[in-house]
């Protein structure tokens, strides 16, 4: 049903609000902030709490009156997972009151009155939209996910232990079977060997997905080891590049390595710029392999080209294929987990649709980004963005990690 605009009032904030209808029905914007399930607080630049609406009370523990009028970080003080009160800079209310922008968490504990921990996910707006600049009020929405959180680690507690218990039986399957398609230790006919070939790739599908499940899960749940050191990209991208070339001479593809951004210096020596960066090798080594592979394996023909260049802050690698192409549709799945494109080029292509999603995971933990360009028919590129360390700073990150391993001379 429209409104009709003499009945209603437009309050200048985009939303409307029908007069008559309040009116008739005797209700405040009180009443409905009370009727609303979930938390509600409008809090000032100086953490003064204005307006707290009856779900925050009931989430929080304290009465409005008692919680009006009180700075925020006391009524809803926010801890991290190890129990210690979060840090200003990363409260989701202090970035938006200073970043002046929407800050949105799904991952808060909050440390209620009774000293009960819960979930709480968070949405908080600056009501004077000044982007970019400090604001002067702000509105958080917030509601308790205690339950949902504890369900969805209940999940992935499953799958974990799941593909970790699924994994020792399969190793054996896979052991057994190619012990039984040696021909130094067996005699088969040329049909058993065909069945147990296709048996023994199978089982090697399984093996990979359940490692995947594993790694996944880990992710999810923030599980996965990750030891990061300064490392020079140039190296990782060379030795995994040079691994995959195996790979690629059996499809006869041509896998081709360049650095972009090489220079001539004074005696015709080319150098190379060094690209440093934070991340553990081991992860990055499994995304590199990833990305290089997944363009190996779609592509049926032509030439892979992994490139290595970046400016001052940020590095960047390119892997780029002559494959089929992603169709637009599909490319905002890619990432998500079990997604593989239904195309004819790829479908019957073995892989498990968690690899794209595993490499997301890895590259957001090194504050890095994933993405891809492609277009049907036209091949693909697969671009990683990570934070590019200068040289005083990667030898300065080396000093202290040496410091901190190496014992004290005195
Ligand atoms: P998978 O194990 O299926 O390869 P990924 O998560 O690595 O899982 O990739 C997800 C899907 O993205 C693949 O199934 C494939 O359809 C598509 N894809 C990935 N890389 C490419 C590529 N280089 N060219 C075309 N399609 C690709």
């Amino acid at each position: 049903m429209f409104l009709k605009k003499k009945n209603s009032l437009e309050n200048g904030a985009g939303s409307l609000i029908s007069s008559k209808f309040f009116k008739d029905q005797h209700l405040s914007a009180d009443f409905i902030l009370g009727a609303i399930d979930d938390g509600v607080v409008m809090v000032d630049r100086n953490k003064v709490i204005h307006l707290f609406n009856r779900a925050a009370a009931n989430i929080t523990g304290w009465a409005a009156t008692e919680a009006v009028g009180k700075d925020f970080t006391a009524i809803m003080p926010l801890i991290d997972n190890k129990g210690n009160p979060l840090p200003p800079e990363q409260h989701p209310f202090i970035q938006a009151l200073v970043s002046g922008r929407q800050v949105r968490s799904s991952d808060c504990i909050l440390n209620s009155r009774n000293g009960k921990q819960m979930a709480i996910s968070v949405v908080v707006s600056p009501i004077m939209e000044r982007p970019g600049k400090p604001a002067d009020t702000v509105v958080a929405v917030f509601r308790d996910v205690t339950t949902e959180k504890a369900q969805e680690q209940q999940r992935s507690d499953f799958i974990s232990t799941a593909s970790h218990e699924m994994r020792t039986p399969i190793t054996a399957i896979e052991g057994y079977l190619s012990l039984a398609l040696n021909d130094k230790i067996t005699k088969i006919d040329d049909n058993a060997r065909k069945y147990l070939e296709k048996a023994h790739t199978s089982t090697e599908h399984l093996g990979q997905l359940f490692q995947d499940l594993l790694t996944s899960s880990k992710a999810d749940d923030g599980r996965l080891a990750s030891n990061p050191v300064v490392m020079e990209m140039g190296e990782v991208v060379s030795q995994v590049t040079e691994a995959e070339q195996f790979r690629a001479k059996e499809k006869n593809l041509e896998l081709k390595y360049i650095v972009s951004s090489s220079k001539d210096v004074a005696g015709g020596k080319v150098v190379r710029p060094f690209y440093y960066c934070f991340v553990d090798p081991i992860r990055m080594n499994e995304v590199l392999q990833n990305i290089i592979d997944n363009a190996v394996k779609y592509t049926p023909e032509g030439s892979v080209t992994v490139r290595l260049t970046g400016d001052a802050s940020t590095i960047q690698i390119q892997v780029q294929d002559t494959g089929p192409g992603i169709a637009a549709e599909d490319i905002p799945h890619l990432f998500q987990k079990f997604y593989r494109v239904d195309s004819s080029a790829t479908r019957t292509i073995g892989g498990t649709g968690l690899g794209l999603y595993i490499c997301k995971r890895i590259i957001e933990l090194y504050d890095g980004r994933i993405w891809v360009e492609s277009q049907l028919d036209h091949g693909s590129t697969f671009f990683i963005n990570l934070p590019r360390l200068t040289t005083e700073q990667a030898l300065q990150k080396q000093k202290n990690q040496a410091s901190m391993v190496s014992p004290s001379v005195n």
